[in-house]
């Protein structure tokens, strides 16, 4: 399996990251699944950004 290693929000620190199965048919058409998670926390990440849903959430609520 791959994995990346990218700075994880949720643990605040350079984590590795795993593809988990893909469930959405990215790969369907041999295409790559953007959607990672990390290995320590499973907090999600599309391509690498890291806009992490949860926080993004939690900062629009908080402005
Ligand atoms: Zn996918
Ligand atoms: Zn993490």
């Amino acid at each position: 399996m791959d994995s990346h290693q990218w700075p994880c929000p949720s643990c605040g620190d350079d984590r590795d990251f795993v593809q988990p199965p893909c469930v959405d048919g990215h790969t369907a058409d041999g295409g790559e699944c953007p959607e990672w998670a990390c290995a320590d926390c499973g907090a999600a990440v599309v391509g690498g950004s890291t806009a992490v849903a949860p926080v993004a959430a939690r900062l629009a609520r908080a402005a």
